[in-house]
Protein backbone atom coordinates (compact mmCIF):
# COMPACT_ATOMS: atom_id res chain seq x y z
CA UNK A 1 0.00 0.00 0.00
CA UNK A 2 1.43 3.51 -0.69
CA UNK A 3 0.44 6.95 0.21
CA UNK A 4 0.35 10.17 -1.49
CA UNK A 5 3.73 12.27 -1.49
CA UNK A 6 1.67 15.15 -1.26
CA UNK A 7 -1.50 15.17 1.07
CA UNK A 8 -0.81 11.87 2.98
CA UNK A 9 -4.20 10.19 0.96
CA UNK A 10 -4.03 6.46 0.20
CA UNK A 11 -3.31 6.18 -3.74
CA UNK A 12 -5.37 3.92 -5.83
CA UNK A 13 -4.03 2.04 -8.79
CA UNK A 14 -5.55 2.70 -12.10
CA UNK A 15 -4.74 1.98 -15.64
CA UNK A 16 -4.09 4.76 -17.34
CA UNK A 17 -3.94 6.08 -21.06
CA UNK A 18 -0.57 4.64 -21.54
CA UNK A 19 -2.15 0.87 -21.09
CA UNK A 20 1.04 1.23 -17.58
CA UNK A 21 -0.52 0.79 -14.22
CA UNK A 22 -0.66 4.58 -12.10
CA UNK A 23 -0.90 5.11 -8.66
CA UNK A 24 -3.68 7.92 -8.49
CA UNK A 25 -4.57 9.98 -5.60
CA UNK A 26 -7.94 11.10 -5.92
CA UNK A 27 -7.70 13.88 -3.40
CA UNK A 28 -5.18 16.13 -4.91
CA UNK A 29 -4.58 14.45 -8.29
CA UNK A 30 -0.52 12.91 -7.77
CA UNK A 31 -0.18 10.51 -10.30
CA UNK A 32 2.88 7.65 -10.28
CA UNK A 33 3.50 5.32 -13.13
CA UNK A 34 3.79 1.98 -11.67
CA UNK A 35 6.73 -0.63 -13.04
CA UNK A 36 5.85 -3.58 -12.24
CA UNK A 37 8.98 -5.57 -12.76
CA UNK A 38 10.83 -2.98 -11.26
CA UNK A 39 11.60 -2.32 -7.38
CA UNK A 40 13.54 0.50 -8.44
CA UNK A 41 12.32 4.32 -8.83
CA UNK A 42 15.92 5.40 -10.14
CA UNK A 43 14.95 3.85 -13.39
CA UNK A 44 13.83 6.65 -15.92
CA UNK A 45 14.70 5.35 -19.04
CA UNK A 46 11.48 3.31 -20.34
CA UNK A 47 12.05 0.19 -22.36
CA UNK A 48 10.48 -1.37 -24.89
CA UNK A 49 10.33 -5.49 -23.96
CA UNK A 50 11.00 -7.71 -26.66
CA UNK A 51 8.04 -9.65 -28.05
CA UNK A 52 8.57 -13.06 -28.44
CA UNK A 53 6.53 -15.76 -29.81
CA UNK A 54 2.99 -16.29 -29.14
CA UNK A 55 1.51 -18.67 -27.77
CA UNK A 56 -2.07 -19.99 -28.35
CA UNK A 57 -3.61 -18.11 -24.84
CA UNK A 58 -1.88 -14.84 -25.30
CA UNK A 59 -4.45 -12.16 -25.25
CA UNK A 60 -4.35 -10.62 -28.86
CA UNK A 61 -6.76 -8.40 -28.56
CA UNK A 62 -4.23 -5.55 -27.50
CA UNK A 63 -1.85 -6.32 -30.45
CA UNK A 64 -1.63 -3.69 -33.55
CA UNK A 65 -3.38 -4.95 -36.08
CA UNK A 66 -2.61 -4.59 -40.12
CA UNK A 67 -4.31 -5.25 -43.45
CA UNK A 68 -2.92 -8.57 -44.76
CA UNK A 69 -4.29 -11.15 -46.59
CA UNK A 70 -3.97 -14.34 -44.97
CA UNK A 71 -2.66 -17.36 -46.88
CA UNK A 72 -4.70 -19.68 -45.23
CA UNK A 73 -8.37 -18.14 -45.34
CA UNK A 74 -7.69 -14.88 -46.79
CA UNK A 75 -9.22 -12.96 -43.97
CA UNK A 76 -7.14 -9.31 -44.84
CA UNK A 77 -6.37 -8.48 -41.18
CA UNK A 78 -4.19 -9.66 -38.72
CA UNK A 79 -2.26 -8.86 -35.74
CA UNK A 80 1.42 -8.35 -36.22
CA UNK A 81 4.51 -7.81 -33.62
CA UNK A 82 8.46 -8.18 -34.38
CA UNK A 83 10.62 -10.52 -32.81
CA UNK A 84 14.57 -9.11 -32.67
CA UNK A 85 16.99 -12.40 -33.02
CA UNK A 86 20.01 -12.72 -30.66
CA UNK A 87 22.27 -12.38 -33.59
CA UNK A 88 22.49 -8.55 -35.02
CA UNK A 89 23.26 -10.28 -38.06
CA UNK A 90 20.04 -11.04 -38.95
CA UNK A 91 17.05 -8.81 -39.75
CA UNK A 92 13.93 -8.76 -37.26
CA UNK A 93 11.23 -10.58 -38.22
CA UNK A 94 7.38 -9.56 -38.32
CA UNK A 95 5.32 -11.97 -37.32
CA UNK A 96 1.60 -11.98 -38.47
CA UNK A 97 -1.38 -13.66 -36.80
CA UNK A 98 -5.05 -13.55 -38.89
CA UNK A 99 -7.63 -12.39 -36.43
CA UNK A 100 -10.07 -15.25 -38.24
CA UNK A 101 -8.50 -18.36 -38.54
CA UNK A 102 -5.04 -17.68 -35.81
CA UNK A 103 -3.12 -18.89 -38.64
CA UNK A 104 0.58 -17.45 -37.75
CA UNK A 105 2.95 -16.49 -40.39
CA UNK A 106 5.90 -14.86 -40.65
CA UNK A 107 7.54 -12.06 -42.74
CA UNK A 108 11.01 -10.98 -43.51
CA UNK A 109 11.16 -7.28 -43.92
ZN1 LIG B 1 -2.64 13.56 -2.72
ZN1 LIG C 1 -6.75 -16.87 -41.72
Amino acid sequence: MRFCPKCGMRLVQSKGGDGAMHLICRKCGYDEMVRSTSTSTSKVKEEKPIIQVLGEEEDISVMPTIKVSCPRCGHDTAVWWMLQTRSADEPTTQFYRCLKCNHTWRHYA
